[in-house]
């Protein structure tokens, strides 16, 4: 909807899937996010949340009498970010478009690492076979992505080379490559409209005194999105370590919110062995270190133009 700026959760949970009695407060299913922005649809990432995702889409298509146009924005490839799409009916529908977009992957095109994520014979349909229009491009960190006038499709500019700058009524969207996540590292987004931005950055492990790179890159993000999948506890683990498997604590994704400014925080990609109860202890604890912190669960969602308060508390 034209006007409107707004970020919903369909996938919170990291690595795989949690369904059951233990995780219906938080959500079992693993990353996907819409972003609705002036009129324009943007997912990031396809865990299994965009299953659920694609039967809302199909509904609102039908409501709207439209198909459904949309740019996916890939963080990185790992099973539990690609999961989703194979089962992603509205892609299997010929009237509807894609701009699937990520990063290569050490010397894989994206559209290569996608494939083979549904291939014979793991899987029964393979990705050119999806009857929809898809465009599947590598992205580069120096790629700028805008939307102008209410065109659906994104164009790229280069951020470093091409002038003018973007015009502050165009959707425009950053991209970061972070380091820290094995194998080829990941790409962080941050969206852009009307004065407004989120910043999304799962899948990274924080740094003695904050990721200063990603600190710059979210400065002064009105939404900040940001993995907390391990408690301090299991990240200190002398015996069984979580050091270097690519995730952070709550704590050091409120050193990146409190060093970045940003308004509101959101801790994202939860482990799978969490239950509700420690998902919201955790969300507890962060508080005290950023009191706008807000712990991600399926069907959460945050209006940009009009983000809550620390004293809203959920
Ligand atoms: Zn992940
Ligand atoms: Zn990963």
């Amino acid at each position: 909807m034209k006007g409107l700026f707004l970020a919903r959760f369909w996938g919170v949970r990291g690595s795989y899937p949690v369904p059951g009695p233990a995780t219906v407060a938080v959500g079992g299913n693993t990353p996907c996010i819409e972003v609705q922005v002036d009129g324009h649809l943007i997912i990031l990432d396809a865990g299994t949340g965009m299953i659920a995702l694609g039967q809302d889409l199909l509904r609102r298509s039908v409501q709207q009498s439209r198909p459904t146009v949309a740019t996916i924005l890939f963080s990185h490839t790992h099973h539990d970010h690609t999961q989703g799409i194979p089962f992603f009916v509205p892609a299997y529908q010929g009237g509807n478009t894609f701009y699937i977009l990520g990063p290569r992957t050490f010397d894989q095109d994206l559209e290569e690492a996608l494939s083979r994520a549904m291939l014979p014979p793991a899987f029964p349909v393979q990705l050119q076979d999806l009857h929809s229009f898809k465009i599947i491009r590598n992205l580069e960190e120096t790629d700028l992505l805008i939307f102008q006038n209410g065109n659906q499709e994104p164009q790229f500019r280069h951020r470093f080379r091409d002038s003018p700058p973007p015009d502050p009524k165009d959707v425009v969207i950053y991209t970061q490559k972070g380091y820290a996540h094995p194998q080829g590292g990941v790409y962080h987004y941050r969206i852009e409209w009307a004065g407004r931005s989120i910043v999304y950055a799962t899948d990274t492990e924080g740094y003695l005194g904050s990721d200063q790179r990603l600190t710059q890159f979210a400065k002064g993000a009105d939404l900040l999105i940001h993995d907390a999948q391990f408690t301090e506890a299991e990240y200190l683990d002398t015996a069984d370590s979580r050091q270097g498997w690519g995730h952070s604590t709550p704590r050091m994704a409120t050193s990146v919110a409190n060093s970045a400014g940003v308004h509101t925080l959101v801790l994202f990609h939860h482990d799978p062995s969490h239950d509700d109860e420690t998902v919201l202890e955790m969300e507890k604890r962060a508080r005290t270190l950023f009191p706008s912190t807000y712990t991600a669960y399926e069907g959460l969602s945050f209006d940009l133009m009009d983000l809550p308060t620390p004293d809203q508390a959920l």
